[in-house]
């Protein structure tokens, strides 16, 4: 049963992969249409690519080849199928579509079938349970936008950030009231935790006036700290997000290929810190407490 269910997760996972690949374009294309407006500075070839495609008010829910513009029939929006059937290319065009959108799909399908199975395993089949976990894969959904998004663009966009952190709220005080005593130990954690994600962003934004961490990293901050309720946890995904930025970039670094003033999208590696954080951050800390004591015991033997 929670095989099945899961693996129903991961099929909603990819029809929702896809719905989110396609959002990812959207915003942007609506984003651009903003910056042009406020007369800021923008990419006037993506403008035009973006709205020649999406600008028609006629077409606008449907989908388009990104390089020729062909309307996409159904049979071209089939999460993964469709992809592999054309070998990543353009039905019309032959263009290469990118590995990105089947890879957002098969990531969103992971990430739906995996904590899908963790959440049965542990809390079991309740009615409240069951909207709890739907409200936690939208949380996921709207991630995985972001996670593109500012790994594309550099940006977090406020569209999905706010809505985020309602929905993250909602989450919190749902998990805190209805599933758990509510404990005063328990709305600590919470509050400890969203200002150590939020709180230290804040202080490296106002130090650095915005040029180490966004704004949007502040935002973001808060949310996940609502979603991870636990102090601990807390540290751990601040922990894994330097640890993983520092090993995606270094080596960059070091050849030379990346100069240091070039700019790194903090977002995707403080969403990837936070899913470890969730889904393995308790093995990983029990981990540690074992492995501090095992050390102890050996130093004091010496
Ligand atoms: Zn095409």
């Amino acid at each position: 049963m929670t095989v099945l269910l899961s693996f129903i997760a991961g099929v909603m996972g990819l029809l929702l992969g896809s719905f989110a690949g396609a959002q990812v374009w959207r915003l942007r294309a609506r984003q651009l249409a903003h910056d042009k407006a406020a007369g800021e500075e923008y990419d006037t070839s993506e403008y035009k690519r973006l709205h020649g495609l999406m600008g028609q008010k006629t077409s606008e829910d449907r989908s388009r080849c990104l390089s020729c513009g062909h309307t996409l029939a159904w049979y071209d929006l089939i999460p993964l199928v469709s992809w592999v059937s054309t070998r990543g290319k353009c039905r019309y065009c032959k263009q290469p579509i990118g590995l990105l959108e089947p890879l957002i799909e098969l990531g969103t399908a992971s990430v739906f079938g995996l904590f899908t199975y963790m959440w049965i395993a542990s809390s079991g089949l309740q009615a409240f349970g069951l909207i709890l976990l739907l409200l936690w894969l939208a949380a996921f959904v709207m991630l995985i936008i972001l996670f593109v998004y500012d790994l594309k663009w550099f940006l977090l966009p406020d569209v999905i950030m706010f809505p985020l952190i309602g929905l993250s709220l909602v989450i919190s005080l749902m998990s805190i009231t209805l599933f758990s005593n509510a404990t005063l130990g328990e709305i600590a954690s919470t509050t400890t935790s969203v200002a150590i994600l939020g709180g230290l962003y804040l202080i490296l934004w106002l130090v650095s006036k915005g040029a180490w961490v966004g704004f949007g990293d502040v935002k973001l901050g808060v949310a996940l700290g609502l979603l991870l309720m636990d102090w601990k946890l807390a540290l751990l995904t601040l922990f894994l997000a330097n640890l993983i930025g520092t090993l995606v970039v270094l080596p960059g670094l070091l050849s030379g290929k990346l100069s240091r003033k070039a700019q790194v999208p903090f977002g995707p590696f403080l969403i990837l810190g936070f899913f470890i954080s969730l889904t393995a951050g308790h093995w990983i800390l029990d981990g540690y407490m074992a492995f501090t004591q095992w050390l102890s015991t050996v130093l004091l033997m010496l």
